[in-house]
């Protein structure tokens, strides 16, 4: 019996992934092998994104690609998954015609009904246990998202908030344990929104709490926290439970408190600062990350300043830049585009360099510092890792370090990453001079 195969395809945020992930493992246990070849492939898997229009770019030009494939072999099967797939079928078909399928976002029970069943040749269903062992998780906790702010497709897209029980989140991250994770990722929109809508209201508190009780797992990370409804209880949850990291991710957007208006994000700038001062006092030694959008329609001169000395006099870890771009559907929309592109990258060429020099600088005062860090895998050639406030380092060892915890010293920092030797290593160096 010739092998089912399936191949994915996957572009835009971490629900994507996490996604991404759980629709693969679903197709395993269905009986189809994953290939990275997808010009082998029974069933293709695209997995889009239309938060940007870059991103949606990149997914016409994977389609087009798969034009060759489809003549070659036009038994194969073309889903499409994710922010791009909305509710009007037949204009997705007329623009697609090459897909077979067009599927919600992070609707895997639908993509398995779309896919042929794998038989052996007794006519039974296969089963394969998954191999997904990767260190580093993520679980979708929180779908959709309530908020529409003006420049979003995401509650359009992936629908109003809904949270999953506890009890199945820790049965899913024991799971995981099993299979090899040691750190997992609570994925939500809206993270700290998480439990509204379920019975008896818990909260983000208390599924770190339960997730902290899942042998295996050493470190637990959410993102991505809406500033005004963050609270205290889930700070000190972070600040108490040993493997809630140090890092929170938390969007500000804009500097100028009329562009915030604009953006419908619900908050004013100096809400946003009294958070961060909040996330600072409750959990020492954090790291904060931020998402920030230049050139929104209309925004000046002098509010582009605002965000520039918002972001100077906050001195935040990491700063995720993006250029504006207009997504049909959204409020936004309806103001056009006015703000030239070349002057849209001034403005994040601008932030850039900021966010380079002072992440360069916060990072320079780790430098000899002994940090532990939980190792992913290889890159270029070097074990790469991940400190508790999320600090990528890397660092030399003939030893596989996949899965371990282990303190290291960091020798040179950098803006982006650091480099760093195994603490026990340099120890053992010196006793033996
Ligand atoms: S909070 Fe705003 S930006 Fe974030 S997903 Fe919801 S609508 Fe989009």
């Amino acid at each position: 019996m010739a092998q089912s195969k399936f191949y994915i395809w996957t572009v835009g945020c971490q629900m994507n992934v996490a996604d991404s992930n759980r629709a693969a493992d679903a197709m395993r246990q269905a009986g189809y092998t994953q290939t990275q070849e997808v010009m082998d492939a029974n069933v293709v898997i695209l997995n889009t994104c239309s938060v940007r229009e870059s991103a949606e770019r990149r997914t016409w030009g994977k389609v087009g690609a798969l034009a060759r494939l489809k003549q070659s072999s036009p038994d194969t099967i073309i889903a499409m998954m994710g922010c791009m797939v909305h509710p009007d079928r037949a204009l997705l078909h007329r623009r697609f015609p090459l897909v077979d399928h067009f599927i919600p976002a992070g609707d895997v029970d639908e993509l398995m009904a779309s896919v042929p069943p794998v038989e052996d040749e007794w006519g039974t269903q296969l089963y394969q246990l998954s191999s997904d062992s990767s260190v580093s998780a993520f679980v979708p906790v929180v779908m959709g998202c309530n908020k529409f702010c003006s420049f979003c497709v995401v509650p359009y897209r992936r629908g109003r908030e809904r949270s999953i029980p506890i009890p199945e989140l820790v049965q899913e991250v024991k799971g995981l344990a099993a299979q090899g994770a040691r750190e997992v990722t609570l994925l939500g929109q809206t993270i700290n929104h998480y439990g509204r809508d379920l019975p008896g209201k818990p909260d983000l508190g208390d599924l770190l709490h339960a997730v902290h009780e899942v042998e295996g797992i050493e470190r637990i990370r959410f993102l991505t926290s809406y500033p005004r409804t963050m609270t205290d209880k889930i700070l000190q949850a972070v600040a108490d439970l040993p493997k809630a990291c140090e890092h929170i991710n938390i969007p500000f957007q804009a500097g100028d408190n009329t562009v915030l208006r604009a953006m419908r994000r619900g908050y004013t700038i100096e809400q946003y600062k009294e958070v961060v001062g909040r996330v600072r006092d409750i959990i020492p030694g954090v790291s904060i990350a931020t998402d920030v959008i230049v050139g929104f329609p209309g925004e000046t001169e002098e509010q582009f300043e605002r965000t520039y000395e918002v972001l100077e006099e906050l001195r935040l870890d990491v700063v995720h830049i993006a250029a504006y771009s207009p997504r049909p559907g959204t409020k936004a929309f309806e103001l056009g585009d006015p703000i030239p592109l070349d002057e849209k990258q001034r403005r994040f060429r601008l932030l850039d360099a900021q966010h380079e020099r002072i992440s360069g600088e916060i990072n320079s005062a780790l430098l000899g510092a002994c940090e532990d860090v939980l190792f992913e895998g290889t890159q270029r050639g070097k074990w790469k890792g991940r400190t508790r406030t999320n600090k990528l380092v890397f660092v030399d060892s003939p030893e596989d370090l996949t899965g371990k915890t282990l303190p290291v010293r960091i020798t040179q920092t950098g803006a982006w990453s650091m480099q760093a030797e195994l603490a026990e290593a340099r120890e053992l160096a010196g006793a033996s001079i």
